[in-house]
């Protein structure tokens, strides 16, 4: 564990539900955190390891509250690539059909 920097914490909006990094993103719009020249993190995994420690190797965190930016470690779970990949296919199917109320899922369909 360490203790994340203020440079870091001066880049965080805390809500009642997520930590915001309002720093820079990478293009993928994750938080992108620059330790030192050589040294460049994605915010949130640097969160969750510096508060939770390193998870095992070659997993992924899947932010459990779909905000890309959010950089509580609570909010940030462990997974294999698979799963992140599973979920992330998940969401975006909810996501349509929220957008597209009038056609009814394949499981409706008579
Ligand atoms: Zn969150």
């Amino acid at each position: 564990m360490r203790t994340l920097p203020a440079a870091f914490w001066a880049r965080v909006t805390k809500t009642d539900d997520c930590w915001l990094w309002t720093g820079a993103h990478d293009r993928d719009g994750y938080g992108a955190y620059t330790e030192s020249r050589t040294k460049k993190w994605r915010a949130h995994r640097l969160a969750y390891v510096a508060m939770r420690g390193n998870h095992a190797p070659g997993l992924e965190l899947d932010h459990r509250c779909e905000v890309r930016n959010c950089v509580r470690p609570d909010h940030l779970e462990p997974v294999t690539h698979a799963e992140n990949v599973r979920r992330a296919a998940l969401r975006r199917r909810r996501l349509q059909t929220a957008a597209c109320p009038d056609i009814p899922s394949a499981g409706q369909a008579a």
